[in-house]
């Protein structure tokens, strides 16, 4: 591995050979085609000695499958991995000890899927302030979970007549689509 001098002469001769590749030759096309590869093999040919290496890959670009990103902006930095090596719940940040994220890929997110007792919640919390005007937040919850309790039972013993239904309904269309 060159060390960071060499490695910045290197990017830096790299970065030469394409502006000799636009200017020079005036060559827009595969950045890393046979003209570009012609002023390469000119400056590893010239300064070869001095340690120069100009490659036809930006070597400082490896395509790492996954990439953290501490969270902190005041830090910032990229862990890059070839593979899942890194877990936000067990590593943090071995500069700041900020949290990582998962950059690359963007992990997706789980849909947010409201639990029966936070629909409930949602739909009846307005009814229950209605029918107890004046009562605290608090006790209007504690009614609310009262009456879910009651509500799921009741729901469950109408279950197995709504899956029948379902059940019904389906073999339907599945006969109607024949
Ligand atoms: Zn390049
Ligand atoms: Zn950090």
């Amino acid at each position: 591995m060159p060390n960071m001098t060499e490695r910045l002469l290197n990017a830096i001769a790299h970065e030469m050979c394409h502006l000799a590749t636009w200017i020079i030759d005036n060559t827009h096309q595969q950045p890393h085609g046979p003209v570009f590869k012609k002023w390469a093999a000119k400056c590893n040919r010239l300064l070869g000695k001095q340690g120069v290496f100009v490659s036809t890959t930006h070597s400082f670009e490896i395509d790492y499958k996954y990439a953290w990103t501490c969270s902190n902006p005041w830090c910032g930095i990229v862990y890059q991995r070839h593979s899942k090596c890194l877990s936000p719940q067990k590593h943090a940040c071995s500069n700041c000890r900020s949290q990582l994220t998962q950059t690359k890929p963007v992990p997706k997110m789980k849909p947010f899927t409201p639990s029966d007792y936070q629909i409930y919640l949602k739909n009846n919390l307005k009814n229950v302030k209605r029918r107890f005007p004046g009562s605290p937040h608090k006790e209007a919850m504690s009614i609310l979970a009262k009456e879910y309790r009651a509500h799921k039972s009741a729901v469950t013993d109408g279950d197995n007549s709504q899956m029948t239904l379902m059940l019904s309904t389906l073999s339907l269309q599945d006969s109607a689509s024949i």
